[in-house]
């Protein structure tokens, strides 16, 4: 066994930290605070190659292995939570395109996505359901060589500004379930497609909100796999991306335990150092050693995927723990911070904001507990 990184994947880390705290952390909840993250940002983070870094280098990534993309996760949500959507987010997408995707379509759709140029949502959430996710109603009829999309997406991480969306539509009857959805890598900018921006508890610069597909014309080619393959695809991809995720949130709640550790050691109450009093350390040691095992379980799952082994209910446990924990984490760092924490000036508040929507987004804790009992149980725990 071994626990360190490599080498690379230390360098990795230290040149991320290094960055993230000083291009990123200082307008992290003014980025928020205004709903806004800039293309700016999304532009070094491609320059940096942290846009779809494990695609291959003939497609505009670094082929980086995927415990890598949890080690930029991490460091880049410690500073800015919200600008790690778009490493999740171009991962993801990236992933699925050049997993599904034929030369033609990795060619043209992937390089600018590592480049930061072009910002892909992932449309898979519907107004009826998000839970059931494979009961997608949006439409889409082929006509010729191109499909025709009507419907609505909703709940979509970067819906206000995205510049394309791997939509996933029903091309099959609504019975075939799973099997009659097809993945669409749809330019934003069609006519037909109108969107809006939801008023948000947490993470508002990533600007979540409706996606409106009224008699939208998509070419054949921009169908990524096969018709009726799409719901499939998308489900494997969130394999991983559930422990990118767990390490989003563990890296932002490791941050605000050092940042509360450093203060309650500081702050002088009852003649000396707050630190003293066991009703102070104790939830700090307890969220040290929690947010350490939760840490591990994602980057176990990173390395299993780096492997082809299997780890699906591994990344499906560290997608229901690690946000959780983080967000009771965050909680009891504003409560030793006192009256401070409640302000609005202090990060504990943003991070724990954010850290609440990704215990939905992506699946929740129910959901992701449905998929560990499965695993342990077989079918007979579906649920339905
Ligand atoms: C910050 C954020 C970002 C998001 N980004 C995206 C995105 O980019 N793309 C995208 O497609 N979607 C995205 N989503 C949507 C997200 O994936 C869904 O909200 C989520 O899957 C839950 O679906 P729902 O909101 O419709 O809740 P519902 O499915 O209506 O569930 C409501 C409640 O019932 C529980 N529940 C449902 N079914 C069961 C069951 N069988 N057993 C036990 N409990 C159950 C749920 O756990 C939940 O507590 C995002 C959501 C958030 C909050």
């Amino acid at each position: 066994m071994d626990f360190a990184f490599n080498p690379e994947q230390e360098l990795l880390r230290q040149t991320l930290a290094d960055f993230a705290a000083r291009e990123l952390a200082p307008q992290y909840m003014a980025r928020d605070n205004d709903a806004d993250l800039p293309r700016e940002v999304v532009r070094q983070l491609g320059e940096l190659g942290l846009c779809a870094p494990m695609v291959d280098s003939r497609h505009g990534g670094q082929a980086l292995d995927y415990v890598a993309l949890g080690i930029a996760h991490e460091e880049i949500a410690r500073a800015d939570f919200n600008a790690a959507y778009v490493l999740l987010l171009t991962a993801l997408v990236g992933a699925i395109v050049a997993a599904h995707g034929d030369d033609g379509q990795r060619s043209a759709f992937l390089p600018p996505i590592c480049r930061g140029e072009v910002v892909p949502a992932l449309g898979v959430t519907q107004p009826a359901g998000g839970s059931d996710a494979a009961h997608v109603k949006l439409a889409a009829r082929r006509e010729g060589d191109s499909y025709i999309l009507d419907g609505e997406k909703t709940s979509i991480s970067f819906a206000s500004w995205a510049d394309t969306a791997l939509v996933m539509a029903r091309t099959g009857a609504l019975d075939q379930g799973a099997h009659g959805v097809s993945a669409f890598y749809v330019d934003l900018r069609s006519p037909g497609v109108s969107r809006n921006r939801f008023k948000d508890l947490g993470s508002r610069a990533i600007g979540r909100g409706q996606l409106f597909f009224d008699g939208v014309r998509v070419p054949a080619q921009a169908r990524v796999g096969g018709e009726g393959a799409g719901f499939v695809q998308v489900m494997q991809g969130f394999d991983f991306s559930r422990s990118l995720i767990g390490l989003m949130c563990i890296g932002a709640a490791q941050q605000s335990v050092e940042e509360t550790c450093k203060y309650v050691v500081d702050r002088q109450a009852f003649g000396g150092s707050l630190a003293r009093f066991e009703g102070v350390s104790f939830p700090l040691a307890e969220a040290a050693v929690k947010l350490r095992a939760a840490r591990l379980l994602c980057y176990e799952a990173l390395w299993l995927k780096d492997r082809g082994q299997p780890h699906g209910w591994i990344a499906a446990g560290a997608k229901w723990w690690a946000p959780e924990l983080a967000a009771q984490v965050l909680h009891q760092c504003l409560l030793l911070h006192g009256h401070l924490g409640f302000s609005m000036d202090l990060p504990h508040q943003q991070r724990m904001r954010d850290v609440i929507g990704l215990e939905i987004g992506d699946g929740t804790a129910q959901i992701m507990k449905l998929l560990v009992a499965r695993a342990l149980l077989g079918n007979v725990a579906r649920g339905y």
